[in-house]
């Protein structure tokens, strides 16, 4: 996964690769989709939502410049396996997860891999992020939005980065949004197909 899903397609941050490489991904879907733990797309995990693709899960991480010592906020816990991914490479990570089966799935699969110390899963709305931890030196949104909700904006560092997917209900575009010395900027990472962000930011 990581030769050819990764590295070939130009994902370049060694830290990022190695967390791929340690992460058991397996661990994270669910019992019967284990033998395609690694395939190069997204996986069903129940409730109508997925584990995103390997492949998007890196760039995200690589786009958000992580060192390890950042308070990364993650938007759309899922099963919990992009939480452990920052949470190797940053120092603290608060993820948020709408829907409260997920939430303990992935704080059950957090704690029976030990890949969760520094990762704290809460059940939230965070389509308006998630103001009692801000503010966030990165903030990482797994689920696509109409729109860049303000909130976020506010609720991160300066500097710090931001990575959202935005679009329409089924396409969108991997947005990173940059704040430094008081300014935003805004770019296009790739294009992407995220499950829709819900909540009061997201789709009604
Ligand atoms: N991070 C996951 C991908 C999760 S899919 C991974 O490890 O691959 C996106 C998740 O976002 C879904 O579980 C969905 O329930 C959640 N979600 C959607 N809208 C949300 C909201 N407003 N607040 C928190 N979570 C939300």
């Amino acid at each position: 996964m990581v030769e050819t899903q990764l590295r070939r397609r130009g994902i370049r941050d060694q830290r990022v690769l190695s967390a791929l490489v340690r992460i058991p991904r397996e661990e994270f879907v669910p019992a019967e989709s284990r033998v395609e733990a690694y395939i190069d797309g997204p996986i069903g995990i129940g409730w109508g939502q997925t584990i995103s693709q390997p492949y998007m899960t890196a760039l995200m991480a690589e786009l958000l410049e992580l060192k390890g010592t950042e308070t990364v906020l993650e938007v759309g816990t899922g099963c919990g396996y992009h939480a452990a991914v920052l949470g190797v490479l940053a120092a603290r990570v608060i993820s948020v997860e709408i829907i409260s089966r997920l939430v303990e799935m992935a704080r059950g699969n957090l704690r029976r891999t030990g890949w969760g110390h520094n990762v704290v899963v809460l059940q939230a709305d965070g389509s308006t992020g998630y103001a009692e931890c801000a503010p966030y030196d990165a903030i990482s949104v797994a689920a696509g939005a109409p729109d860049i909700p303000p909130a976020l904006l506010e609720q991160l560092n300066d500097p710090g980065l931001l990575v959202i997917p935005v679009g329409d209900r089924l396409d969108q575009e991997l947005r990173v949004i940059s704040k430094r010395d008081g300014r935003m900027e805004d770019r296009v990472a790739t294009q992407c197909r995220f499950v829709p962000l819900r909540g009061g930011e997201g789709w009604k």
